[in-house]
């Protein structure tokens, strides 16, 4: 099966393709190994039904977004039993494979809402993203961090009871801040401690242990708590999440 032609999605993913129809094959072919029948399989960019399937005769034709391709194995059994005939259990074990399959997507909804690379901005109102990013590059990795780094976009009416302060996505090799840090009230040591732990992910990969994925490591830790400003920083954060949660506008 090959992945469908290329839309705006794909431009951002990384990997070649030859490894996507790759992954494609292996995928399928795991599902039909747990069914013990014939998988057909769709890889899409389809942000608004991320698994479906259908069944035909002689086979099982499954649609799934590329985020699948790099599923672990219970993600896989989730997609197989998700599918699965079987009469007696067949609910609950259904119900429990939606809920895994569910949780999948949840982890990975950041990769999905990946700002098109043209758009990234890093030029808020505040605060200059590029100019810390590169000011940190020179001073604490000695240039070798490669990546684009913007503001991520300000929904309005956004109600918030945490915020994820910024994010790193190791593929497409983007950092992306919230735009709550965006205010002349968040002084430049805080933005620049944020934007020092998203480039640190890239310096300290997350790495696969038991199947667990590992990415904020006692290595990555030693190093996050060795950055200069890390405690005065934390101490704003602190602080001033209220400020945090609130709009900036
Ligand atoms: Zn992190």
């Amino acid at each position: 099966m090959r992945p469908p032609e290329s839309n705006r999605q794909l431009t951002l993913t990384v990997q070649p393709r030859e490894a996507r129809v790759a992954a494609a094959r292996r995928l399928a072919d795991e599902l039909s190994a747990h069914l013990a029948e014939r998988v057909r399989l769709t890889v899409h960019d389809n942000r608004s039904t991320m698994v479906s399937f259908r069944r035909a005769p002689g086979e099982i034709h499954y649609r799934v977004h590329h985020m699948f391709l790099e599923a672990p194995e219970d993600v896989v059994t989730a997609l197989a039993a998700f599918a699965g005939s079987g009469r007696g259990g067949a609910g609950p074990r259904r119900r429990a494979a939606g809920n895994r399959i569910d949780a999948f997507v949840r982890e990975h909804r950041e990769r999905i809402a990946i700002p098109q690379a043209d758009r990234l901005q890093p030029r808020g109102r505040a605060h200059d993203l590029q100019a810390i990013f590169d000011r940190l590059n020179a001073e604490h990795f000695g240039g070798a961090i490669d990546a684009r780094i913007g503001w991520g976009a300000v929904r309005s009416g956004d109600r918030r009871r945490t915020v994820k302060t910024g994010v790193y996505v190791q593929d497409a090799r983007i950092i992306r801040l919230h735009p709550t840090l965006d205010r002349p009230e968040v002084p430049e040591y805080y933005v620049a401690m944020v934007v020092f732990h998203e480039m640190l992910h890239q310096a300290v990969p997350a790495r696969e242990v038991d199947g667990r994925r590992i990415v904020h490591g006692a290595d990555f830790r030693r190093r996050e708590q060795a950055y200069p400003d890390y405690a005065r920083a934390k101490a704003w954060e602190e602080r001033n999440l209220g400020l945090l949660l609130s709009s900036p506008d």
